[in-house]
């Protein structure tokens, strides 16, 4: 994203794709990483500030490992850049002021000393926001913020990705491309939250007939 962002308004920009890991787990580091070099791309991690070195407790199933803070000093090595995803992959959306600010500016500064340096870009859990959370990551020094299907401001503090997942060929992630910049064009914001939570419940069934198909 920090690349990316850097080009815009560039000739180069037009060229360029920014890809995005939410989470941090250990398999960003160890499978995503080398493949990445190899084709030589660099990519952003958001890393949740208040879990590294743990497990994906918000999740039901699958637990993965969560890198800890040498993984995530490795990642910025090897040139991904690192950005904070909360403290504790709660959603925002509606949090009362204190608790906003401590996920979003303590995991800025929780990271800030794992990389000594400053970190640039936020990611909002379950791509939740409103206007405070938004606020919130100005506030915190982000020079952006990514979403997904909810945007309340249509600023660098609330930029949209198509969520890729691992059940999705390439003929999904064509449609999702030339659909997405679409979707902002029509739909208001109430159906982005409604699409945001729908798609979280269609993941959620996608994942578990997923799994259930594999251990037959
Ligand atoms: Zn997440």
């Amino acid at each position: 994203m920090r690349e990316f962002l850097r080009a815009a308004g560039t000739e180069r920009a037009g060229r360029l794709v920014a890809l995005t890991f939410d989470d941090g787990y250990e398999n960003f580091l160890y499978d995503a990483v080398p493949i990445l070099e190899r084709y030589g791309f660099s990519a952003t991690v958001f890393v949740v500030g208040g879990m590294m070195g743990a497990e994906n407790s918000w999740d039901e199933r699958p637990r993965m490992k969560l890198l800890g803070k040498e993984g995530v000093r490795e990642a910025a090595k090897r040139g991904m850049e690192v950005g904070a995803h909360g403290m504790s992959h709660v959603k925002l959306a509606g949090l009362p002021p204190a608790r906003l600010e401590e996920e979003v500016g303590e995991s800025r500064r929780v990271l800030g000393e794992v990389l000594d340096e400053p970190v640039e870009g936020f990611c909002y859990p379950y791509g939740s926001l409103d206007r405070d959370a938004t606020r919130a990551a100005r506030q915190a020094g982000y020079y952006y913020a990514c979403a997904c299907w909810t945007r309340t401001e249509s600023s660098i503090y609330d930029l949209p990705r198509p969520p890729v997942w691992e059940m999705d060929g390439s003929l999904m992630l064509a449609a999702k491309l030339k659909l997405f910049p679409k979707y902002f064009e029509v739909a208001g914001s109430s159906t982005q939250n409604a699409v945001e939570e729908l798609g979280g419940l269609a993941y959620g069934g996608a994942k578990y007939i997923t799994r259930a198909l594999s251990k037959r």
